[in-house]
This record gives structure tokens, sequence and C-alpha cells, in this order.
């Protein structure tokens, strides 16, 4: 039985990045950026107005008071779009809006409301700027040959507002992977129908569809399953537009072994068990080249192997780099059989001093309630019987992230 550590390493050496191609802007949102953005021109283009006001000369300022204001005359209307004409001599002056260019020999604005207008239309100057104030610089903002975008990031929506200031109408990203969904088992009924006696609800179809969904890839076909093989075969041959494949149930010991039974014969299988808790039966393999996940049918084993196994793999797919490690200590004493890695569900209860780590009451692997109270996963490791309270462990988020998409999904 592989550890934690070495399934996520094979996992990791068997999957790659989706081939990136160019998405217009619009599409761009979620995706992860595969190329350097190279600004090719500055940002702004030209200097230009920060406030609504009068483009001057600042010495043309100097020694302005209420009392004693400079009077200068008005060149010329500087709405933003209208190139300047006029190229200010001292005396002169011109009513500039924000983000209107500044015309030569301008060196700063002075604000609307430190002046007040003449009677034969000129401004007075009631107080001295300084030169640059309340002036954009060309290129303050990017300069030509700046990278303000690098490969790897999540586009979020600065990043886009980013590529079009700059010019671009599309980029390159990683596409979301689609990821094919299989429920298996004879007992499964939707939720909404009649539950026979001895059946349950497909809650896996959901929860998966929904972690699918989070992680930023797009979710089909949704299938389901009987306890047969030719079912699972069939449902397997009509997942091959996926780029991954995730089955629910059919792996645990003593069960029909379904999923593995079709994978090996149709595929490959990578390995079929790893030593945590909850979620040890998993099988890792492919089919046609494409990655497939079976796991467990329990629904919390099902969602827990997701976050551990299934989303760093989608990840990688979709270009992002690995997430950092994250760390918190336990409120209370923690216990358990040392042979696996327990992933323990847990609420953050403070994060003055740190997160700290308060297990939730249920921790049954029936109980979807154990995930719902739940922030995190605290990973409590193997080899060690009982961890004090104030001890340090890695914690797995649960349920967030700025890199996460949600959105509609069809099951
Ligand atoms: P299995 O791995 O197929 O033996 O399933 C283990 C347990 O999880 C059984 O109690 C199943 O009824 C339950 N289960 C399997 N699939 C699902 C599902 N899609 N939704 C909810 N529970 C499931
Ligand atoms: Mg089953």
């Amino acid at each position: 039985m592989l550890s934690a550590d070495q399934a996520i390493r094979e996992i990791q050496s068997a999957i790659g990045r989706l081939q990136p191609k160019r998405f217009p802007l619009a599409d761009l949102l979620g995706l992860v950026l595969a190329e350097d953005v190279v600004a090719v021109e500055d940002l702004p283009a030209v200097a230009n107005s920060a406030m609504d006001g009068y483009a001057v000369i600042s010495s043309s300022t100097s020694g302005a008071s209420p009392n004693a204001p400079r009077v200068l005359r008005i060149a010329e209307d500087l709405p933003a779009g209208r190139w300047p004409e006029v190229a200010l001599q001292d005396g002169l002056a011109s009513r500039i809006m924000t983000g209107a260019p500044l015309p030569t020999g301008a060196d700063a604005v002075v604000r609307v409301e430190l002046t007040e207008r003449g009677e034969n239309g000129e401004v007075l100057v009631t107080r001295p700027v300084d030169a640059g104030r309340d002036v954009r610089p060309k290129g303050e903002d990017v300069k030509s040959g700046d990278v303000p975008l690098r490969r790897g990031i999540c586009l979020r929506p600065a990043d886009i507002g980013m590529l079009a200031a700059l010019g671009y109408c599309d980029a390159l990203a990683f596409p979301r992977p689609r990821v094919a969904i299989i429920t298996t088992g004879d007992e499964l009924v939707d939720p909404g129908a009649p539950v026979p006696a001895g059946c349950i609800r497909d809650s896996n179809r959901y929860s998966l569809a929904a972690q699918v969904t989070s992680s930023g890839c797009c979710v089909g076909p949704v299938l389901r399953a009987s306890d047969e093989e030719c079912a699972v075969e069939q449902a397997l041959r009509d997942s091959a537009r996926a780029d991954l494949i995730v089955t629910s149930g059919g792996v645990s010991v003593g069960d029909f072994d379904l999923v593995k039974d079709c994978l090996a014969r149709n595929g490959r299988i990578h390995f079929s068990k790893v030593a945590i808790r909850p979620g040890k039966p998993l099988v890792f393999g492919e089919i046609g080249g494409r990655p497939v996940f079976g796991l467990p049918g329990n629904p919390v084993s099902s969602m827990v192997a997701f976050e551990i196994f299934v989303r760093p793999a989608l990840d990688r797919m979709r270009g992002l780099p690995p997430r950092p490690r994250l760390h918190g200590e336990l409120a209370e004493r923690v216990t358990h059989k040392p042979d696996r890695r327990t992933y323990l569900r847990a609420r953050i209860v403070s994060n003055q001093s740190g997160l700290r780590l308060q297990p939730v009451a249920m921790q049954g692997t029936g109980q979807i309630s154990s995930l719902t109270e739940a922030d995190v996963l605290a990973v409590i490791p193997e080899g060690r019987e009982s961890f004090d309270a104030g001890e340090r462990v890695e914690v797995i988020p649960l349920w967030r992230g700025w890199e996460e998409q949600t959105g509609p999904w069809t099951v």
C-alpha cells in the first residue's frame, strides 16, 4: 500500500498540463496564464491629468495665495480624448479633465477647487503647486518592456483589465480540464425521486460535480452505472471526450471491485490503495491516455479523496503551480491509529496566533455533516499515535480559494 506522499508523487508524475491555447479576453477569467505578458507600450501612453482642473507650468503659480492669486489665461479646453494643440507658456493654463493628455510645457495640474474664475474667463490660482502635482506621468503604471503578468497566475478581474489596457485582445492560457463523473451503484437514485427500500440518494454525483467546478474545471459527461462490468465499461467509453475521469464507488474491499477490474482490462492501474483515513481504497490509473481516479463510494471518503488527490491533479492540468503548504496548531489532543495518515475534519477556531484547529465532533466516514461543519482537513501524520494540543500540523483548506471558480453545471 502506498503512502499518501508516494501516491501524490505518482499522480503528479503521471499527469501533465493541457496544451495551452489563445482565449479572448471574455473567456480568460479564472484560466491560468501560459505566457509572460510583456508590455509593448507605456501605460499610460502619455502624461495625463489625475484631476479635473487646470494644466499649468508649476512656476507660473509660485507665490499664489487667496489674497494674491496668480491670474492665468486659458489656452484651450482639454476634455478626455482631446489632443492638446497649444503649448503652455508662462501666464497660460489649459482647462483639463481627468485623463486628458497634458499640453506641452505643462508640468502640474491645479485642482479646480483651488481656483476661481476671473471676470474675463481667466483662472485665478490661489495656491502654488509643485511640479508633478496631480499628473500621471507616461509609463508610471507599466513601462514598455515590463512584465506585469507572469505565466502561472490564475487570471483575476484586474488581470483582465491589465491585458485590455495594454491592448491585448487575447492571451495564451491553459484550457479548463473537462472532467467526466461516473457514479456506480445499483442502490443510487436521484434526489427528488422516490427512494425504494434499501436505496440511497446519489449525493456523490452532485458533490463531485461541485468539487470539479470549484476546481476551475468543466463537468461532463456525468453518468451513472449499475454494478455491472458492462455498464461501467460503457460509461468509461462514453467519457472519451473528457480530459480526466472520476468514478465513485465499486472500489471497496470485498466489493465487486468493478472499477478496478474495468480499468485493468481496458487501461492501466498505477495503484489501488493508499494508506489514508478516510478513503483507503482509491484507484488511480488511465484509460486511453486519460487519467482515471476511482474514488470510494462513501460520501466523505469520496470528497476527502477528491481534495487530496484529484484537486491537485486538476491544478496541474490547468497549469497552476503547487499550492503553498499551510500549517496550524491543534486546539486539542488528537489520537489515531498510526498505520495510516488521517485527514481530520476540523474548524478554524482562531487565527490570531496562527490557525487553531478544532476537530469537528463527528468524524464518521458516513457523516456528510463532518464535512459541512469543517473548514479544513487537518493532516495527522502516520507513524505516531497521539498529538498534543498546540502541535503544528499541515492543513488543507476546504471550499475556498481565490483561484476557484463557481458556475452552473449540468449533471
Ligand atoms: P462502495 O464504495 O460502492 O462500496 O460504496 C460505499 C458506500 O458508499 C455504500 O454505503 C454506498 O451506498 C455509498 N455510496 C456509494 N456511491 C454513492 C453515491 N454516489 N452517493 C452516495 N453514497 C454512495
Ligand atoms: Mg457500490
